[in-house]
């Protein structure tokens, strides 16, 4: 196989500083070190209120912290304000993933990117949302300009799938070991996901039990 090149990225506006939002480790990892080897200087912002339960939330948030701190990233642990989340998705509770629940989810968690930017001296931000190839990229970056905008900064939607960074970040993700998770993150994922696989008399999701590379799962994170 030919060995894959990295491509020199460069940020919007020609700015220097980046504040990356990250939602979990599997997800970051190959959004990390596609920026990293462009030698852009980046901060990681780890602002996630959606996953649940805390268990969880602290599985991924810590996968997170290890990757950053093997990169020597800075990595900025913002709020688990899950009282705000679950006000925000009061009447969504049913709504489908990609839907408007969805939409509140990003929304939130880009706006507190936004304003971390905006305090911090960050003029670009970005985030490792949309590598999934089970997220609405559109969805995604309307609500990152969206929330940039409001701040008089640029979001950098950079499309992290192509030229093979949706198999690189299972690469990564098995190479690393990352915790892999089995539904989105909120309870309401974790319940529609649940629903299915009893649907299909599959087993349900246990916290904390896969393992990129580790255990013989399948990686369709
Ligand atoms: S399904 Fe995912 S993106 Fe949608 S609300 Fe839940 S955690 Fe947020």
């Amino acid at each position: 196989m030919q060995k894959f090149t990295r491509p020199i990225l460069a940020l919007p506006n020609s700015e220097t500083r980046l504040l990356l939002h990250s939602c979990c480790a599997p997800c970051s990892g190959e959004v990390m070190e596609a920026i990293q080897a462009s030698g852009i200087d980046y901060t990681i912002f780890f602002y996630n209120p959606n996953i649940h339960p805390h268990k969880e939330y602290l599985l991924r948030k810590d996968e997170n912290i290890r990757f950053a701190e093997k990169h020597g990233v800075p990595f900025i642990d913002a709020d688990y304000d899950t009282d705000n989340w679950f006000e925000r998705a009061k009447g969504m509770e049913w709504e489908p993933e990609r839907g408007a629940r969805c939409t509140m989810c990003f929304d939130m968690r880009f706006e507190r990117t936004a304003l971390y930017a905006a305090e911090n001296g960050f003029k670009v931000i970005s985030s490792s949302l949309g590598i999934s190839r089970w997220k609405n990229m559109q969805q995604i970056n309307d609500c990152g300009h969206r929330a940039a905008s409001a701040y008089g900064l640029a979001y950098w939607d950079y499309n992290w799938r192509k030229q093979g960074g949706s198999a690189r970040m299972i690469e990564i993700s098995k190479r690393e070991q990352f915790y892999q998770q089995e539904y989105c993150g909120c309870v309401y994922s974790l319940r529609d996901t649940n629903l299915h696989r009893k649907s299909q008399g599959r087993a349900l999701i246990k916290l904390g039990k896969l393992y990129y590379g580790v255990d013989d799962a399948d990686t369709s994170l």
